[in-house]
């Protein structure tokens, strides 16, 4: 027997001892869950013998549901657990096997197989005896916590229970279950819960258990949603599922949700055709959809729990866990149950109990892996027609083929191959530079993407612009178009064309080292990791200046044209020796896998020379980002993640409360992402006034400019978007949502034309740069003609949804200012640069400002102190 077989006893002494009422015996608590039998294996254990307490009695630690897990694989040959990767608190994230103990004996066997089925180049394998695939994937926001404890009994049932039914279950597919996609947001949430849970529970929705404080559980250790990370894979949890994901490419996946306290429970088919993708066969939602949501209702009927389907959620974007699956031959569904946020709370349909919320979640859950039993042969052709008819639907394409490519920053493109290839898209060598709609790509710094592929409805989704729609209203974003985000020039080719090599993986870069200099060092500021690379150089101490003008230096490697925002680093003026220098060069080279080329006279082939005024010293960065209640978490976040990821330069996250007292002598660029700010008061806002005045460099995304520009921060002129109030004046109470839903700019992308000449805009090389909007802080053009960096171009709609009212608002309309206050400046950016940390094309601009903030003085404004 196990090691643990005294701990059931004392578990439930202390159980009893402690709480005095629930603790039911071990029979009681599995007939609550499992009504219909009483079959199982003694020598497994349940999770109460393990854990000590019953499930929904509590809320249990990650470290603990990963040991249940782990003892599961040690006493049963049904079970395997294997970690996938770690958090960025270095939690493990796993993922549990559990199939018959002969299919776990030939489990590479099934994988090949399966991988066989999914490609349309190969024969299809026999489908008799093929397993279905499964995989639950629970608690991917880390404070819908009932999910979680589902994971721990679904893995007892399926591996204690000897009903024939079960057998048959384990025989006929391979299942999956991932206890929590988001391990650190879930044990964030685990700890609020259980350091506020009282004896007895208090079910008053007031109480301090039922409400986190900022910025709660939900997003992971920066604060992001994983389940909008699918696409843009920003986060180290993501990356590793899919890996996982695409090791096996499951049938069937489902994403365990929690809403709000008072709803009941979800599942899909979502919304017909408005929530629906349109790249997706109409198979798998009419189909699958369908045929598993009979599945869900007969479970929950059972039951007599109330539900709704076709309503609310979107499933239209790839980024969803519930999506993703469907552009994968699978069927991703989504299941909502109302969430107990903690161990009972009032609602109005009484009482909501954690066990009550675990039992719908597990009962569904089950039902599923019936469903993908009963139906497996159903499921597995669905899977292998979807990719055969990827082929097809990317032969029949409009666009045959997308050609990307970038001539001056080579960490951008690197990024964005490495994202497709990620997502196991083809992706090919261009076979000869070329000339496409007024764009150079040239061979060595671009690829190609034909659409006759596999991977054909992702494609797309990269790269398409989106211009209709069956709705007005969105849940999320309308548009998602990577190659944008990136800000990577591509074009569409209306034929396949030559192909170049296939890239399978990007080559390791091998950064050229300069020769040593007694003079001076130069860093291209176009490419993205140059920011990185100056901040270490900072860091170090390193002095180091920028350039206003262009010029054309003789480098050691020849004559060499520098645009403005080159970094360069004088090696006289340090305090370090010029042999220590060297060193810290090329260390930050190799750290940053970016080249420095070395000159050794100040003397410039064209243009001005290294001792020009129109050269300034730079600053190190002191940064300050206000956090807490009123501030968006998503966007602090993301400033917190960038900064940390791409940087590694610190930031103070500072709660808005203690701002008052704060000394902010220490900073010089403070960040006010998007948020309510009115709890900063007079005397505050003062403060900050008198930081800006001395030289500070305040930053402020969307309303928290609105915000900036009301309390005469900053100069400036806010537009009214759209009125909230309709011309109309009676509308059918009906027709509200889609109404007011025109009225929103929920996620959508447009075109702003840039002054490459501000330092605000150097590193860029094209003035056309797409911007991420969805909110309705909408800026007028700045008086002084050299304050507005970047303009809304005059038709700027690339892609998504936009009302026509809004879209006239916006266009011309600022999108990048500057207002200069005494010695300092505040920069306005009317959107959010860092739109889930993966706009690195707008995110730049905010580098931009970190670094460059401190030399932008205004022509046209009073400077003081000028001779
Ligand atoms: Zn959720």
């Amino acid at each position: 027997m196990h090691s643990n077989t005294r701990r059931p006893a004392l578990g439930l002494l202390f159980t009893l001892l402690l709480w005095g009422f629930a603790a039911l015996p071990l029979l009681a608590q599995n007939s609550y869950y499992f009504p219909k039998t009483k079959n199982f294996d003694p020598k497994i254990p349940t999770p109460e013998q393990f854990l000590g307490y019953g499930i929904g009695e509590r809320q249990t630690r990650y470290d603990r549901v990963v040991a249940y897990l782990q003892e599961l694989d040690r006493v049963s040959d049904k079970v395997r657990i294997e970690t996938i990767g770690y958090t960025y608190e270095h939690r493990p994230q796993v993922i549990v096997t559990i199939t018959s103990p002969e299919n776990h004996g030939q489990l590479e066997q099934i994988r090949q197989e399966h991988l066989q089925l999914t490609n349309p180049a190969k024969a299809a394998p026999a489908l008799t005896n093929m397993p279905v695939l499964v995989h639950l994937a629970y608690n991917v926001h880390g404070n819908e916590s009932s999910s979680t404890e589902v994971s721990l009994l679904t893995a007892y049932y399926l591996t204690a229970n000897q009903d024939p039914e079960t057998q048959r279950y384990l025989k006929e597919s391979v299942v999956f279950i991932e206890p929590a996609q988001n391990p650190d947001g879930r044990d964030r949430h685990t700890n609020w819960v259980s350091m506020h849970q009282g004896n007895p529970a208090v079910s008053d929705p007031a109480d301090r258990e039922h409400n986190e404080v900022w910025p709660g559980g939900r997003g992971n250790h920066y604060w992001f949603d994983l389940n909008r990370d699918w696409l843009p894979l920003a986060h180290v949890e993501s990356r590793n599922r899919m890996e996982f994901y695409h090791k096996w490419l499951p049938n069937v996946f489902i994403d365990f949700h929690e809403m709000g306290t008072n709803s009941t429970y979800y599942f899909e088919p979502s919304k017909p055709y408005s929530s629906e993708n349109r790249l997706i066969p109409r198979s798998t939602y009419d189909g699958l959809n369908v045929l598993m949501a009979r599945y869900h209702a007969e479970a929950l009927d059972e039951l007599g729990s109330l539900y709704f389907t076709k309503e609310q959620y979107d499933n239209i974007y790839p980024g969803y866990g519930s999506t993703y699956p469907d552009f994968q031959g699978g069927v991703g569904i989504t299941f909502e149950q109302a969430s107990s946020r903690g161990n009972k709370q009032e609602n109005s349909l009484g009482m909501l109990t954690f066990a009550f919320t675990i039992r719908n979640h597990l009962t569904t859950g089950l039902a599923t892996v019936k469903a993908a039993v009963e139906n497996r042969e159903t499921l597995l052709r669905h899977q292998r027609e979807f990719y055969q008819s990827a082929l097809t639907d990317g032969r029949k394409n409009g666009v045959r083929a997308y050609v990307y490519g970038e001539n001056y920053d080579a960490t951008r493109l690197r990024k964005f191959t490495e994202l497709l290839l990620a997502h196991r898209i083809e992706v090919y060598e261009l076979e000869k530079s070329q000339r496409i709609n007024g764009q150079q790509f040239e061979k060595g710094k671009a690829y190609v993407v034909p659409t006759e592929q596999p991977q054909y409805r992702l494609v797309e989704s990269i790269f398409a612009k989106t211009k209709e729609f069956d709705d007005s209203v969105f849940y999320d974003a309308s548009t998602w178009t990577l190659a944008l985000a990136y800000n990577l020039p591509h074009a569409g080719l209306k034929t396949k064309g030559a192909l170049g090599k296939r890239v399978t993986e990007l080559p390791p870069r091998t950064p050229a080292l300069p020769e040593q200099s007694h003079y001076a060092y130069l860093l291209d500021w176009a490419d993205y990791n140059a920011a990185g690379a100056l901040y270490l150089l900072q860091d170090k101490g390193v002095i180091t200046q920028t350039i206003f003008k262009p010029f054309t230096a003789s480098t050691s490697s020849g004559p060499k044209a520098y645009q403005p925002g080159t970094v360069t680093i004088p090696v006289a003026s340090q305090q370090i020796s010029s042999d220590s220098l060297y060193k810290v060069i090329a260390e930050v080279a190799q750290l940053k896998q970016i080249s420095f080329e070395s000159v050794k006279t100040g003397l410039s082939v064209n243009g001005i020379d290294l001792g020009s005024n129109n050269i300034q010293t730079l600053r190190k960065p002191e940064a300050l980002l206000l956090t807490g209640q009123g501030v968006t978490a998503y966007e602090a976040g993301e400033v917190w993640f960038l900064l940390d990821e791409q940087l590694h330069m610190p930031i103070s996250k500072v709660d808005l409360a203690s701002f008052p007292r704060l000394n902010l002598r220490r900073y010089n660029t403070i960040v006010l992402v998007s948020g309510v700010y009115n709890s900063l008061d007079k005397a505050s806002v003062e403060k900050l006034k008198r930081w800006v005045a001395d030289g500070g460099t305040l930053i402020t995304f969307k309303s928290a400019s609105e915000w900036a520009i009301k309390q005469g921060l900053a100069q400036g002129k806010i537009i009214p978007a759209q009125d909230t109030a309709s011309k109309a004046a009676r509308i059918d109470f009906a027709n509200a949502r889609p109404t007011e839903g025109a009225k929103s700019v929920g996620g959508s992308i447009y075109e702003v034309d840039l002054d490459t000449s501000h330092p605000l805009g150097f590193g860029f090389t094209d003035r056309r740069l797409p911007v991420y909007r969805n909110s309705t802080t909408i800026l007028a053009p700045a008086k002084n003609p050299y304050s507005t960096v970047a303009q809304y171009t005059n038709e700027p709609w690339l892609s998504g949804y936009v009302s026509k009212a809004n879209l006239n608002k916006i266009k011309n309309s600022a999108a990048l200012l500057v207002s200069d206050q005494g010695q300092g400046r505040v920069i306005l950016f009317s959107d959010n640069p860092n739109f889930r940390g993966t706009w690195y094309g707008t995110n730049r601009l905010f580098f931009n400002a970190i670094f460059f903030g401190s030399v932008i003085k205004t022509p046209g404004t009073a400077v003081a102190a000028e001779h």
